[in-house]
This record gives C-alpha cells, structure tokens and sequence, in this order.
C-alpha cells in the first residue's frame, strides 16, 4: 500500500472515535449543577437512581449495619436536616441512610441519595456538626451529579482509547504499548484527575453550605478537616482521603467561603 494510503487507514480509527465522542457529548443530558456549573451527564435521573441502589444493597448485603445508639441517632438526625435543605438539586432523589459498623473512617453517599456512614469516621466527627462537615460534603457529590458526570468522561476517555488502540495496530508491538502507556497517563493526568478535583471543591463549598443552612456552625468545617489531617501523622492516608486534595488546600479554601457560610448560617438562626 502507497505510504499516504496507510496513513489514512491509521488516521480512520481515532477520527471514528472523535465522531462517537462528539455524538455522545452532545445527546448526553447537560445540566447546570449546584455550584453553578454546566455539566454533562452520563445517567440518566432514572439510572442514578437504580444503580445508586443496586450499590446501595450490595453494601448492606456485605456489611454489618448498626440501628440504634447515639452514633446511630446522630447519623439519622443530621441525614435528615441536611437531605431537607438540599431544595431542587435533591428534589427527585430517594434518600435513605445507613449506619455500618467498621473501623474505616469513611462515608459516601451514592447516586440518588443513598447515604452510608462507618462507625470508624464517628470519633473523627466528635459531635453532629462535625458529621455534618463529612455528609454535607458526600450529599453534595451526589445532588451536583459527580457520578454521572464521571461516567460521560470515562466513556469519552475509554472511546479515544479505542480508536488510538486501532489506529496503532500496525506499529511495532513494544512501540505500541509505550505510546498507549503514555496516552492512557495523559488522560489520568490531564483530564479524569482534574475533574476530580474540581469534583472535591464543589463538595467542600456545597457541602458548607448545606450544613450551615441546616444550622451546623460552618466553622466546624475547618476543624474537622484539620483533625482528619492529623489522622493521616505521616503515615499512609486513610481511605477517604486517598482520593481527596491535600487538606492544607482544603482548609485554606473552605477558610476563604467562610463568611458567606457563616452568613446563611445566621440567617438559618445559628450563632
Ligand atoms: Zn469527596
């Protein structure tokens, strides 16, 4: 084959890819999320829904789950007036909420509003405005729809993948396994991973505002995240936050919205 036929042949993979990508950004759901971004989304309200569930029973099933106690009624108590202040962005979602007994200091709340708490982040929160801190920020990955966006990217990333795949076939193996190593940590690093930070500050600025409408002292925010800071001593990070920004990061924004926090949370009548 002439050398301008095989660069096409090459060159028809990723420009296929580049076609699917487009026809799936532009048929995805876009939306303008709680922190005031428009975003697009790989699940429809119906599939956030049903697959936040399915996770959300998969969990139970695997767990042992506390139902009473003062960590428990605390759970409950402050899962019901943050999901109560979460106004339209929360209007279509099923909360429900679940106390599971481990050691792990961790918490999530999974798509359409389904909330899980370990019983290890408990002593971390110390009090219920601490809890606050830690659900306001998961419930705030919820109701801004950061699993659904993630799905868009991951197929956005799996698709150009694919065709750079196929558009390299031809290459000398080894040849090809570099130039896909190196695509595959250009997208990590690029793309997923910058999002996922962005991910993190909207949770902490949504979630500040959640608990200070729902009357938690939003200064709680600070020290929370400095004794979760303390957790770590040096050591390998707990789970939570392994995916999380670096707390001095954290604390040095979450410090800066402040003021207008503490605001709604007066006018919520805390002082
Ligand atoms: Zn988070």
């Amino acid at each position: 084959m002439p050398d301008k036929g095989r660069i096409l042949v090459r060159v028809i993979p990723i420009f296929i890819a580049l076609l699917i990508v487009m026809y799936q950004r532009s048929t995805a759901t876009k939306i303008v999320n709680e922190a005031g971004r428009t975003v697009r989304l790989g699940l429809s309200t119906q599939q956030e829904l049903s697959l936040g569930d399915q996770a959300y029973q998969q969990v139970l099933s695997q767990s042992r789950t506390v139902t009473s106690g003062p960590g428990y009624e605390m759970v409950k108590n402050c899962a019901a007036r943050l999901t109560t202040v979460t106004g339209d962005a929360g209007k279509n979602f099923q909360w429900a909420v679940s106390v599971v007994e481990s050691g792990e200091v961790n918490a999530f709340c999974l798509t359409g509003g389904k909330i899980v708490v370990y019983t290890g982040i408990i002593p971390v929160a110390q009090s219920e405005a601490g809890l606050a801190v830690v659900m306001g920020h998961e419930i705030a990955h919820a109701t801004n729809h950061h699993g659904a966006e993630r799905v868009l990217q991951e197929k956005t990333a799996n698709t150009l993948l694919t065709g750079a795949n196929f558009s390299l076939s031809g290459a000398d193996p080894q040849q090809h396994r570099q130039i896909m190593g190196l695509i595959g940590a250009g997208a990590r690093l690029g793309y997923i991973l910058p999002f996922s930070r962005e991910h993190e500050s909207e949770a902490d600025s949504v979630g500040l505002k959640y608990m200070a409408r729902a009357g938690y002292d939003p200064r709680e925010a600070v020290k929370f995240w400095e004794r979760m800071s303390a957790q770590g001593g040096g050591k390998a990070p707990p789970q939570f936050l392994s995916t999380h920004p670096a707390n001095e990061t954290r604390i040095a924004r979450l410090k800066q919205e402040l003021p207008t926090a503490i605001k709604i949370y007066e006018s919520a009548g805390g002082r």
